[in-house]
């Protein structure tokens, strides 16, 4: 799964969410998040965000590790 993290927020780019072929981005509060039953890995939208904010979830730092359950939770708010 690929997550987004704290270079979106605020960003105005929607790149990644025209290249997903599934449609898995929706809308938190200031940034957008992947669902993560709905990725499937393919990793088009990675080189796509100009904030370099996308990371497939087993290349996260240790501060990062929270928006794995931060894209979990506002995606599923939907
Ligand atoms: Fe969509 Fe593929 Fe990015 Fe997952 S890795 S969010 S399926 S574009």
């Amino acid at each position: 799964t690929y997550v987004v993290t704290e270079n979106c927020i605020r960003c105005k780019y929607t790149d990644c969410v025209d290249v997903c072929p599934v449609d898995c981005f929706y809308e938190g509060p200031n940034f957008l998040v992947i669902h993560p039953d709905e990725c499937i890995d393919c990793g088009l939208c990675e080189p796509e965000c100009p904030a370099e904010a996308i990371l497939s979830e087993d290349d996260l730092s240790d501060a990062q590790q929270p928006f794995v359950a931060l894209n979990a939770e506002l995606a599923e708010a939907w």
